[in-house]
């Protein structure tokens, strides 16, 4: 039986890495690139976590009801794409219940999953845990690898409690289970991100498929995600983005594509049998 991964799409417009206040001067492409997506998972027959923005399922609770009516689940991504590491937590609270309260308004299903905005879960900040687990049972927000913008260079590579005193220790009975980034190791020089948006469109397609496979060969699931701009090569063009927002973009729906073609992918409930 071949290991089944998580397939996931963090679900935000091309503009919500900007600040909040900035949102409203830039045209939503988000529908149709969700659509994108969308097709492409029924045409490979593809189960997905979108981890939805509590902002854009107000705006169009539609696409969300369509995303949960063919069967995909609907976690949070936050509801403003807030930094955790940049607010209070009473701040990250108030976000938080916000986003869980809209998304299971629309959807009449429990949100049980949650990914940060930006990685942002670090050694300073994992109180987030917490405030989590009052209302869900996952967070798939760790990336074990340190880059200039996020990382825990030493988490665990795979599915774990982690300990509420320090977040790269398991705790067997910890209440949030925590489900990392995808990440191919190499002896001495580390982990290597693997898990899809920029690196899908960084690495070749066959350094991906490599990755995921030697994963699976450990009976380990892959946790790859991507973002509706990812696959969007007419992305605007936005002064304050760096290079990588649009490196190769034009390469990534047929890298995407071959990836839901050649593995099995589910949806982080299904693999955690929530
Ligand atoms: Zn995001």
């Amino acid at each position: 039986m071949p290991v089944t991964n998580i397939m996931s799409v963090d679900l935000e417009d091309y503009y919500c890495d900007l600040p909040f206040s900035e949102w409203s001067k830039y045209e939503s492409r988000v529908i149709k690139n969700t659509e994108r997506i969308l097709d492409l998972f029924e045409k490979y027959d593809v189960k997905a976590t979108f981890f939805v923005l509590g902002y854009i399922a107000e705006k169009f609770p539609e696409l969300i009801k369509k995303i949960s009516d063919a069967g995909h689940e609907i976690a949070s991504h936050s509801y403003a794409h807030i930094d955790l590491r940049k607010v209070s937590k009473k701040q990250f609270e108030d976000d938080f219940f916000k986003s869980i309260n809209v998304l299971e308004k629309i959807t009449g299903k429990k949100v049980e999953g949650f990914r940060a905005p930006f990685f942002s879960i670090n050694k300073d900040n994992y109180w987030v845990f917490e405030i989590l687990s009052k209302k869900i049972t996952y967070d798939s927000s760790v990336f074990p690898v340190k880059t200039q913008l996020y990382g825990i260079r030493n988490a665990p590579r795979f599915i774990y409690r982690p300990s509420l005193e320090n977040i790269v220790n398991e705790d067997k009975n910890g209440k949030l289970v925590e489900i990392p980034m995808a990440t191919h190791r190499i002896p001495i020089i580390g982990n290597i991100p693997i898990a899809g948006g920029f690196y899908l469109r960084f690495f070749p397609y066959w350094y991906m498929k490599l990755g995921i496979k030697k994963l699976n060969k450990q009976g380990k699931p892959a946790m790859l995600y991507i973002h509706p701009k990812d696959l969007d090569p007419s992305m605007p063009r936005i002064k304050e983005y760096s290079w990588y927002y649009y490196y190769n973009l034009k390469s990534a729906v047929g890298k995407f594509e071959r990836l839901l073609k050649d593995f099995k992918f589910g949806t982080a409930k299904e693999v955690l049998a929530i």
